[in-house]
């Protein structure tokens, strides 16, 4: 199901993403050598209570955790766990919240110390996708405007795109239509209006594009074992340019002044 938002409900879904950029940058904080990702997950939930909201994640599905850690050849839904954080390891760490009966939703891949140029570089190509995906989410656009963008901006790096995990609709739910896939051809899928509020969260692999679902039934990791990286906006449809529901300004800021 599709809800298109009033200019009230985006003015909310603003609020609950803002918190989220604002939980990621807490974290950036954190993220070092010889943190646990359960430890990250414990600052998470307490920033998220201490202003208000609660966890979004946590208990969605059946899901334990507020944030969703994913290191290395984890894409995506890893549970925080007592795995310490090493040099040289990326991690997605996605974050939810819910704030006045809304979701917020978005998902960074940070460097522990110092990585690879290679595995840097497949971070670096996988935020440019996001972007050039939100580039797309202008009203009058179709989905696959968005899905084509980033699938064209990954496989130019040498990359490939997850295809079995896509991204959503985001208010009320977590989950909304339309489905957001990152890839797909120009001119396709459903229709872009002003005021649809949609997650854009590109999963790019450094090999083999697919994945595999671990035993705990919610990691899902890369088919070869290689890296993956994910980062995730929300963004509100407008005409011309899409408002950016999500910010990385936060998190930028930490990481600049380490
Ligand atoms: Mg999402
Ligand atoms: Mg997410």
């Amino acid at each position: 199901m599709i809800y298109i938002k009033t200019d009230a409900e985006v003015e909310l879904l603003r609020q609950s993403n803002l918190l989220v950029s604002q939980t990621l940058a807490e974290l950036a904080r954190h993220i070092r050598p010889g943190v646990t990702t359960l430890y990250l997950d414990g600052i998470a939930e307490t920033f998220i209570r201490d202003h208000g909201a609660l966890p979004g994640f946590k208990g969605y599905a059946g899901f334990p955790n507020t944030l969703c850690t994913s290191v290395n050849e984890k894409v995506v839904h890893g549970i925080p766990s007592d795995y310490t954080l090493e040099e040289g390891d990326i991690i997605s760490v996605d974050c939810g919240v819910i704030l006045n009966g809304f979701y917020g939703d978005s998902a960074y891949t940070f460097p522990v110390g110092e990585v690879k140029p290679e595995i840097m570089r497949l971070l670096e190509y996988t935020r440019a996708s996001l972007e050039a995906g939100v580039k797309e989410a202008v009203a009058g656009n179709r989905v696959g405007d968005i899905s084509h963008a980033v699938q064209k901006k990954a496989e130019s790096g040498g990359y490939s795109v997850v295809r079995t995990l896509v991204g959503h609709g985001l208010g009320r739910n977590l989950h909304e239509g339309p489905e957001v896939p990152n890839f797909g051809k120009r001119g396709s899928g459903p229709r872009l209006e002003r005021n649809m509020v949609i997650c854009i969260e590109p999963m790019i692999n450094m090999g083999t594009k697919n994945t595999r679902v671990a035993a705990d039934a919610w990691t899902v990791s890369t088919g070869d074992w290689k890296p993956s990286a994910h980062y995730e906006y929300a963004v509100a449809v407008r005409e011309g340019k899409a408002d950016q529901l999500t910010t990385f300004e936060y998190i930028e800021e930490v990481l600049t002044k380490r």
